[in-house]
């Protein structure tokens, strides 16, 4: 018999998750909209209640499976009804009165309201930025360390594997949130994290139309117990978005390759300009981030960030955008910017801007940034 070689991210994409082909049903079979199963006698499990298992999510929940830790038997997804909630499941499932924590400070802009959630539990928080592995400095007696790269909106990438490491020899457990990569730019479980965790609301699903989260674990028991708190809090994804989310992983490689490198041309023309500071992009050989993301990563993200000279200039670059929408989240088709100091939360500048390249023809993206920008340089009153 001859080994056949590993089948590429688009043809792994395409047939994710997909069941056995069975005469007359569909390739990819619909939603299954359905509370509780017909179940008589003792349950001896299989579909009962739907709060616990749902045949649509099954399929989604393996072919995210596949994507996020290929060949991996012993690796089990289960979905929820957002990022946060795959999030919460794990710290809170995980996480006990005493136990201490180590968290991003860079991170994504809802953890300060988890990290108070967490100490108001009697749970230590500390805190560190995801640049230059500065949580190696806080992990002595921690339970479990998060990570979050690259960070959210500040894109600095740190060292998965280095941090694992560290982490696991004081018996620490480690998370990695997987958003802004994707399985297809990183596999945390093979940089040696426990869990990868992340957002399918962002470039995962890709059209900005559902609400989406999962965790991906390779141990059975801590499997079980996030499972258990998915059934405690209830806070499961519904048959349609199950279903639109497994559509859409269909076209995750088209988009992710269309979408990084628009991001990359994005990045490149922004470099030329003498009004755009601290601009950021993993894919960028001269960035801060570039080195450690190019030995963990496999495609660098749709986000690209910088910062224009004032807020009203950053609100007048944003407004005269023509192909791209002023509007929060990243990950999606149709590209997208934001000036992130809007929201209050990020320690970022008055005019830092969050860009996520969409799938549009590079030339007619790039040519709308650098109108926009020029337009923007002169005030119109
Ligand atoms: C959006 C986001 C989340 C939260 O996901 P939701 O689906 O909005 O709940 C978590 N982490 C990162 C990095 C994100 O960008």
């Amino acid at each position: 018999m001859t080994e056949s070689a590993p089948l590429g991210d688009g043809t792994r994409a395409v047939r994710a998750g997909l069941p056995e082909p069975v005469k007359h049903e569909p390739t990819l079979p619909g939603p299954v909209f359905a509370a509780h199963f017909h179940l008589p006698g003792d349950p001896t499990g299989g579909y009962a209640y739907a709060r616990d298992e749902n045949p649509t999510w099954t399929h989604l929940e393996r072919a995210i499976g596949e994507l996020e830790a290929p060949g991996a038997d012993d690796a089990e997804t289960l979905t929820f009804a957002s990022g946060m909630a795959a999030i919460s499941a794990v710290l809170f499932s995980q996480l006990r009165a005493g136990d201490v924590v180590v968290l991003p400070d860079d991170g994504y802009q809802v953890l300060p309201l988890v990290k108070e959630q967490l100490i108001a539990y009697g749970i230590e928080v500390r805190t560190a930025p995801t640049g230059g592995d500065a949580q190696l400095d806080v992990l002595d007696g921690a339970k479990l360390l998060w990570i979050e790269t690259p960070s959210n909106p500040g894109l600095d990438v740190c060292d998965v594997r280095g941090l694992a490491d560290a982490a696991h020899a004081r018996g620490a457990l480690v998370a990695v949130d997987n958003t802004l990569a994707t399985p297809l730019g990183q596999r945390p479980l093979e940089l040696g994290a426990d869990f990868s965790v992340a957002s399918g609301t962002k470039m995962l699903t890709g059209h900005g139309d559902l609400l989406l989260g999962y965790v991906t674990c390779k141990d059975a028991e801590l499997t079980a117990a996030v499972r258990r708190w998915r059934k405690i809090v209830g806070a499961i994804p519904g048959p349609m978005e199950a279903w639109l989310a497994h559509r859409s992983l269909a076209t995750l490689q088209l988009r992710a390759d269309r979408q990084n490198a628009n991001a990359l041309a994005v990045a490149e023309a922004l470099r030329a300009r003498a009004d755009v500071a601290d601009l950021r992009y993993p894919g960028l050989p001269d960035d801060p981030s570039h080195k450690i993301a190019s030995q963990q990563m496999r495609r660098f993200g749709c986000v690209v960030s910088f910062t224009l000279p004032t807020r009203a200039r950053g609100e007048r670059f944003l407004d005269a955008l023509r192909l791209v929408d002023d509007a929060t989240s990243f990950g999606g088709v149709r590209s997208t910017a934001e000036r992130r100091r809007r929201w209050g939360g990020d320690a970022v500048p008055e005019g830092f801007i969050r860009f996520s390249a969409g799938a549009e023809d590079p030339d007619d993206l790039v040519a709308d940034v650098l109108r926009a920008l020029d337009e923007s340089a002169v005030a119109v009153d």
